[in-house]
């Protein structure tokens, strides 16, 4: 493993932040410090979105080829650096070493290779006469300078999806990764910064108030982009707001998990169980709030259940470890204390509490019989707790699914064609999957609605997500 430096990097210059904090890493498996760095003062936010802002005109000047070579060579110098980068994903979020090689690290490759070809094409009005006696062309142009603020839980595959489709586009970047999750962003921002001119990517740390802050109201920010909690979503859009800035949020969730009584348990069952303990529960799209029909109910908990809790707590670094640690105590204090506010009428059938053992473990949990307004129903946990409850027909189940605040991710299971097409059409997510989770590649514009955020990710309206439209036109005469 690279040893764990933090530093801010602005125009392609390292150094020590000068911000008021310094702030300690932990190691989410054990509790214990592995890493400390003095976060990035506003005079570093300020050097970073001049140095994003001076490379700008350069950088959105050069061809879609010639970035996409770059983000290209950039796939191949992460693949190079695999282990190491995964390595340091599993010791700083408490991610499972496997589930970071199998499924995160080829996830970043992957997509810095979509972004760096879809860059090369984009779709708009064709020139013509729209006007008589005029010729009208749409021009797609980078925005200028992105902001990018990512969360903890996937730390660098969500950095990864805000910086390569920006840079695609002809974009600069200036990125906080989440306080207590620096090193995998801070590791890539060096790698990328041997390929790409210099300002072109930058990166500052800190804490959300402080650095976040002063980068997500900084005036000559031209778009924010966001991953994170509903609440900093709120503020990060008015902050960006006063300045008139754009923002792209990826908030919170509370995935329903529609089983029909026609659902294939068989298959519904193992996939359940990752949609609801994959990342320890820490994934805006867990499944976490299941609608059962009341004749599969019984046997549903029963599998569900013995399915969980073979998830058995072990150290990140461990090849055989399923289920990983939460993020740090306080959370998960806040996950052990939402369980024990479900109301009385409600069932503990496993979990509730934390393996005695160092970390900041909890265990899988599923709780039944609960009611529709009970806070543990109607609220993100972002724990390994998942809940069931029963619904009456087909529409009480929509409704019951559609009646949170959030609106990112929902599953139906059913074998009837029909009923698979108006829960496609009835349900108010972003995402909607019938008979499978986690259906999600780069080619695929994801995002939310309602607290979930707006704006998308992902696909071909992600990168016009990162560009403006400007029409040119010339008068024949
Ligand atoms: P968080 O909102 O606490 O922090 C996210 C980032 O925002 C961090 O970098 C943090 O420092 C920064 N931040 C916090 N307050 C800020 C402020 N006032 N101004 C500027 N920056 C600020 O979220 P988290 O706890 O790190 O992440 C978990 C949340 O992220 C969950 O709610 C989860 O659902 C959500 N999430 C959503 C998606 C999606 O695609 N929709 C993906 C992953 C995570």
């Amino acid at each position: 493993m690279s040893d764990l430096t933090i530093s801010t990097l602005i125009d392609g210059e390292s150094a020590p932040g000068t911000g008021a904090e310094e702030i300690e890493v932990l190691n989410p498996s054990t509790g214990r410090p592995i890493a400390s760095f003095r976060e990035s003062g506003a005079d570093q936010v300020d050097a970073a979105v001049a140095a994003a802002r001076a490379a700008a005109r350069g950088w959105g000047r050069t061809t879609p080829g010639r970035r996409s070579e770059a983000l290209t060579a950039l796939a191949d110098l992460v693949a190079t650096h695999f282990d190491e980068i995964a390595a340091l994903e599993s010791v700083d979020a408490g991610k499972p070493i496997t589930a970071a090689r199998t499924v995160e690290m080829p996830g970043i490759v992957n997509g810095l290779r979509f972004f760096a070809g879809a860059g090369r094409a984009s779709a708009a009005l064709a020139a013509g006469e729209y006007v008589e006696g005029n010729t009208v062309m749409m021009r797609r142009e980078p925005v200028g300078v992105v902001a990018a603020i990512t969360p903890w839980n996937f730390p660098l595959q969500q950095a990864v999806w805000k910086i390569a489709p920006a840079l695609a586009t002809g974009n600069t970047v200036v990125i906080k990764p989440a306080e207590n999750t620096p090193l995998s962003t801070a590791r890539f921002v060096q790698l990328a910064n041997e390929i790409l001119p210099p300002g072109v990517l930058n990166v500052v740390h800190g804490r959300g108030p402080t650095t976040g802050e002063a980068l997500a109201s900084h005036r000559d920010v031209d778009l924010v982009s966001f991953t994170g909690s509903t609440r900093a979503g709120a503020r990060i859009a008015s902050l960006a707001g006063s300045n008139l800035k754009p923002v792209v949020l990826e908030l919170g969730g509370n995935a329903p998990v529609i089983v029909f009584d026609d659902a294939d348990l068989d298959v519904l069952i193992p996939k359940l169980v990752v949609a609801t303990l994959f990342n320890a529960g820490q994934e805006c799209m867990s499944g976490n709030r299941i609608l059962v029909d009341p004749a599969l109910h019984d046997q549903l908990v029963e599998r569900l259940a013995a399915g969980m809790a073979a998830w058995v707590p072990g150290d990140a670094s461990d090849e055989k470890t399923q289920l990983g640690p939460l993020i740090s105590e306080a959370h998960r204090t806040r996950v052990r204390k939402a369980v024990e506010g479900r109301s009385a009428s409600t069932e503990l059938v496993i979990g509730g509490d934390a393996p005695d053992r160092p970390g900041f473990y909890f265990n899988p949990t599923l709780v039944t019989g609960v009611a529709q307004d009970d806070p543990l129903v109607q609220e993100e946990v972002f724990g390994p707790v998942a809940t069931v409850q029963t619904f009456g027909s087909e529409e009480d189940a929509l409704r019951l699914a559609n009646d949170t605040a959030y609106g990112l991710a929902a599953s139906a299971w059913t074998r009837d064609a029909g009923r698979a097409m108006r829960a496609g059409r009835e349900l108010n997510f972003g995402s909607v999957w019938i008979n499978d989770y986690f259906v999600l590649g780069p080619e695929i514009a994801q995002g939310g609605f309602g607290a979930s955020g707006f704006g998308k990710e992902g696909g071909l309206p992600g990168l016009d997500e990162l560009t403006r439209l400007k029409q040119v036109s010339i008068s024949l005469i």
